[in-house]
């Protein structure tokens, strides 16, 4: 649930970071659904491994289905699903069925092709789909999926953290990472707090509820705020009586990304094969079991340009 990569999103390009600076996400929709994407963003495509994060709803009850998600690939990414209300059912193509609920990670990990669904069976729902690009050591691999129902919390200064990949002050998920990296969705119960960070991690706080204050910016929800790597201790004060953000972070990931649709790659070449090989019905990705209609590709834009 999640995706695909548009136009806009293509453009993106990593300029360095002076020192913290808040973006505004943009408004899209994905399978109908409102969606504001705060990663890639203008002159930032990824913050450590983090190269794509949507954030879906909230859908209420008047409103029909929040989200059907159709079989579809991936190739490069793990996709990391973190619900904030409501549930959803993930099937793919290792035979996975699985339902998440808030608190709950759901890790897709694609390596060299996997397709999956998504349902989320009613309303409310709310929550935010995230992509961490793999490395070359483990991009090319077998696909594999894990679901973490108990994740650690910890308490920090006026903050509650749950830690749903990586370590933050010595609480650490089990969930599986490539790279170093660092997810933890904060509640700050007013006043402030400062995490201790890894100085080799660039970061990004991503407000869900209330209004922030991170370093010389002010954030709230719809908007992301970029902290470069070199600091080892991170201060985030709430500017109201609560705020709930997700702290995302890792190392640099070092290696230019090409992305395009569901597709995490480094090049065209390799975004053109998995489109064929999506279109193709080759064995690349596997069968998903799912009521839901399978999404085809689009041609890519330089391919048609290309007759
Ligand atoms: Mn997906």
């Amino acid at each position: 649930m999640s995706g695909p990569v548009q136009e806009p999103d293509r453009e993106c390009s990593d300029d360095v970071l002076a020192g913290v600076e808040a973006r505004e996400g943009r408004r899209t929709s994905v399978a109908g659904l409102d969606v504001v994407r705060v990663l890639p963003t203008k002159g930032r495509r990824t913050v450590g491994a983090w190269c794509f994060v949507d954030l879906m709803g909230p859908v209420d009850a008047e409103q029909p289905d929040p989200l059907e998600v159709g079989p579809h690939p991936h190739i490069g990414l793990s996709t990391a699903t973190w619900l904030l209300e409501g549930e959803a059912l993930h099937t793919d193509s290792l035979g996975t069925e699985q339902v998440i609920r808030p608190g709950q990670l759901n890790l897709m990990t694609a390596g060299g092709g996997i397709a999956h669904a998504e349902l989320a069976a009613r309303p409310p729902f709310r929550g935010a789909q995230m992509w961490i690009a793999q490395p070359e050591g483990t991009r090319h691999g077998r696909p594999a999926f894990e679901h973490h129902a108990e994740l650690p919390q910890v308490e920090v200064g006026d903050a509650t953290a749950l830690v749903f990949v990586g370590t933050l002050d010595g609480a650490g998920s089990p969930a599986r990472t490539d790279t170093a990296l660092v997810g933890v969705d904060a509640t700050l119960h007013g006043g402030a707090v400062t995490f201790p960070t890894s100085a080799a991690f660039e970061h990004a706080v991503v407000p869900l509820d209330g209004r922030l204050r991170v370093g010389p910016e002010v954030v709230e929800p719809g908007w992301l705020a970029l902290v470069p790597a070199g600091v080892e201790e991170l201060r985030i004060e709430a500017d109201g009586p609560d705020a709930r953000f997700l702290l995302l972070g890792g190392e640099p990931l070092g290696e230019d990304v090409a992305m395009w649709w569901n597709f995490v790659a480094r090049d065209r070449v390799e975004l053109e094969a998995a489109w064929r090989d999506w279109r193709d019905r080759t064995d690349r990705f596997g069968d998903v079991s799912s009521a839901l209609e399978r999404i085809e590709a689009p041609v890519p834009p330089w391919v048609r340009a290309d007759g």
